[in-house]
Formats: C-alpha cells, structure tokens, sequence
C-alpha cells in the first residue's frame, strides 16, 4: 500500500497514511513518460532535410537555430558511413515553419553566403 501523495509504502493493514491523511492505494499512478519533442508542438512535424555529411548537419542546426525555428534532428549522432551506405541525419520541423525550413535548406545546398545577394 502506497500513499498517492508523499509515496511512503505502508505494510497491509494500514489505510491511510499518517502522515497526509490520504487514503492509500495498491499501486502508485506509472510516472508520465518524458515528453518527446513532437509533443512540444501541436500538428504535424515535417522532414525538410536527410544529410549525409556531419559539417552540413551541424551547419544546419546552426541555421536554424538563428532563424528560432524548432526542429528534431533524428540519427544525429549516427551519421557514418558503414560499407559505403551514409544514413542520413533527418530534419523534421512543425508544419508550420516548413515554409522558413525549407529556405534554410535551399541556402544550405546553395552553400551557405550570408551576404550573398539575391536575383
Ligand atoms: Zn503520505
């Protein structure tokens, strides 16, 4: 038996805890797990990128976080070449910042010129 509140275990034949004055329960509630980071945003989370090379994945995470676009890097730290096959780092991004996303990336593969000009 278990105090739901401060989860001191009573032996059996206690019914509340002494302490809060609580009636016990068998088992204490499963802790929640820890939030993932596709919970943080509502809506969909979208791949805007899979790169293969460890500088274009830090670059990537660099630019992104200047623009405070959120983003999950998955296989970040798995980026290696195993008999020649690359498994790539995949950005997702909220739906929502796909459009912001997808300019970062076009001005990664464009090779990253911040003062570059446009047209
Ligand atoms: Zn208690």
């Amino acid at each position: 038996m278990f105090c739901p509140q401060c989860h001191t275990e009573y032996r059996p034949g206690f019914d509340r805890c002494a302490d809060c004055d609580l009636p016990l329960v068998q088992t204490l509630p499963e802790p929640p797990p820890p939030t993932a980071p596709e919970e943080l945003y509502e809506g969909a989370w979208v791949t805007v990128a899979n790169l293969t090379m460890q500088t274009d994945v830090s670059l990537l995470k660099a630019m992104l976080d200047a623009d405070s676009i959120p983003f999950i890097a998955r296989n970040d730290s798995s980026v290696f070449i195993m008999d020649g096959t690359a498994i790539p780092c995949q950005f997702l991004v909220p739906e929502t910042e796909r459009e912001r996303a997808t300019k970062v990336v076009e001005q990664l593969a464009e090779g990253y010129q911040p003062s570059a000009s446009e047209d």
